[in-house]
């Protein structure tokens, strides 16, 4: 009999009898009183369904390896509401500003915006798979006391981790967002942004509206100002602050695009005096790519820049376009889930978008055990 979907065989689905096992040598060094799935999506528009099956699998990941260990899991949702809502060109400097979410929805917008695009997929896939969740913005991230005092012990040891972050440039940008009442505009590549530490409790961080010229903002562990990081020092600091959490286990959960990316956050936490060991573990899903073999991407899409690709359909690039109810999406999420998972081969490796949408809406794809 045949099965489906086909996969060919890799050197580390060779190894492995289940995908999840890939998490194992982490949990036996660790034996770890709980296990927590981070899993982060910038909040900016609908989410598509790759998103949807990096989340689904976070959630199907979490429940076997529960069943597995016999240790509690969770999933924590990371709300990237610091990805850009705008960017404009400054007109007396050229530089590029940048608004976030955060700062042009405001808190309760980027709330109703998870609560509506975000939430009853979480929760149903927490009911589903008695997972329990929680939901954390980037906004309530940074303002806590653990990841800021992170980030000031962090701060005088940049020199070992800035070529790590940015090993173009050496320099690992920051943003302050202009600290007045509806303004919190930012120079997006921070070429303005001065950072002084002035102590283990205590930063300041300068910097040049475009529409108020120049500003200091203190950053100290109770919150005040709003300290923004580029993607792989927020990412950075993000993981230092989880791996000094005794007791728990962190995964973190991504899309395969952040193979690439993440060896670098691994050298920062390296640079920074991290041993191998100490590494948070990663779990990398499966990425839905176009016909060109690159990464589906609804942007380039909407720019007229790249296709719908063959067999793909709109409700891949815009999950709320789905045919059906929601009940029934996440019935074939959950399905597909289990097909991905019941064979380390179909895990380790991409989806085509038109391939995904045969095996979201086909009867045919189904779980087989590994050989
Ligand atoms: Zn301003």
């Amino acid at each position: 009999m045949t099965t489906y979907p086909v996969s060919p065989n890799t050197v580390l689905a060779n190894a492995l009898k289940h995908a999840e096992d890939v998490l194992t040598p982490r949990v036996l060094d660790v034996a770890p009183d709980r296990i927590v799935f981070v899993v982060g999506t910038q909040i900016n528009g609908a989410p598509h369904i790759g998103t949807s099956l990096v989340q689904s699998l976070t959630f199907a990941v979490a429940a076997r390896i529960r069943d597995k260990f016999g240790v509690p899991t969770e999933v924590r949702f990371g709300a990237l509401d610091n990805a850009p809502y705008a960017i404009v060109t400054d007109q007396k400097s050229g530089h590029r500003y940048q608004q976030s979410y955060a700062h042009a929805l405001g808190e309760q917008g980027v709330v109703e915006q998870v609560d509506k695009l975000y939430r009853p997929l979480f929760a149903a896939l927490s009911e589903r798979l008695h997972v329990p969740y929680s939901v954390e913005t980037y906004s309530q991230q940074q303002a806590g006391e653990h990841f800021r005092r992170t980030w000031l012990l962090a701060l005088p040891r940049m020199d070992a981790a800035r070529w790590w972050l940015a090993p173009s440039s050496g320099v690992a940008h920051l943003r302050v967002p202009c600290p007045r009442p509806a303004c919190g505009w930012a120079e997006k590549h921070a070429e303005r942004t001065h950072v002084r530490h002035v102590s283990a409790e205590r930063a300041t961080v300068s910097a040049v509206c475009m529409h108020h010229g120049e500003y200091e903002v203190t950053i100290d562990p109770d919150g005040g100002g709003y300290l923004d990081l580029a993607t792989l020092y927020r990412n950075l600091i993000k993981e230092l602050a989880v791996t000094s959490r005794r007791g728990a286990l962190y995964v973190m959960v991504k899309g395969g695009d952040w193979v690439f990316g993440s060896q670098l956050v691994d050298g920062a936490l390296q640079a920074l005096g991290l041993t191998c060991g100490q590494l948070p573990a990663r779990l990398f899903c499966p990425m839905i790519l176009s016909d060109t073999g690159a990464k589906l991407s609804k942007s380039l899409i909407r720019e007229g820049r790249a296709t719908l690709p063959e067999g793909a359909a709109p409700w891949m690039l815009d999950t709320r376009d789905w045919p059906g109810s929601l009940p029934e999406y996440i019935d074939k999420l959950l399905n597909t889930a289990e097909v991905v998972l019941s064979d380390p081969r179909h895990f380790f490796r991409s989806y085509s978008a038109g391939e995904l949408g045969r095996m979201m809406t086909s009867p045919a794809a189904r779980s087989v055990p590994a050989p």
